[in-house]
């Protein structure tokens, strides 16, 4: 566990989230600030700043990720989804916990801003 990250704080219920599913492994709850009808993050419960660093240390727990990604989004019945992992200040990543984006429920243009 990291000092001072949202998501380890989550992950160990000291900080309320809309927790959608669980295994013993990843936590998957909704984004404060939706950016689609489904908006979900998934996260390791262990603490790594990004996705290539999970990968270093935990790459199975990638491949889990990916498939409580996939799980979430058709327990809302969408069969097409986006995820995204944004690594690194300047595409856009703001808590430093790998987290995946699971996005459903609208159209989803390409290229993203
Ligand atoms: P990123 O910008 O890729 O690092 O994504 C971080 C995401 O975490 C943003 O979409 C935020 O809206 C979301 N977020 C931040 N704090 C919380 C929280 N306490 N509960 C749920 N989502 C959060």
């Amino acid at each position: 566990m990291a000092d001072d990250c949202v998501f380890c704080e989550i992950v160990a219920g000291r900080i309320p989230a809309d927790v959608v599913h669980e295994t013993a492994t990843v936590v998957a709850f909704r984004d404060l600030s939706p950016q689609a009808p489904l908006h979900v993050l998934v996260v390791p419960r262990e603490h790594a700043v990004d996705a290539a660093e999970l990968a270093d240390h935990h790459p199975d727990r990638l491949a889990e990720l990916v498939k409580v990604a996939r799980d979430v989004a058709a327990e809302s019945g969408h069969e097409s989804y986006r995820l995204v992992f944004n690594t690194g200040a300047e595409a856009g990543q703001s808590v430093f916990h790998t987290h995946l984006h699971v996005l459903a429920g609208r159209v989803l243009t390409w290229p993203p801003g």
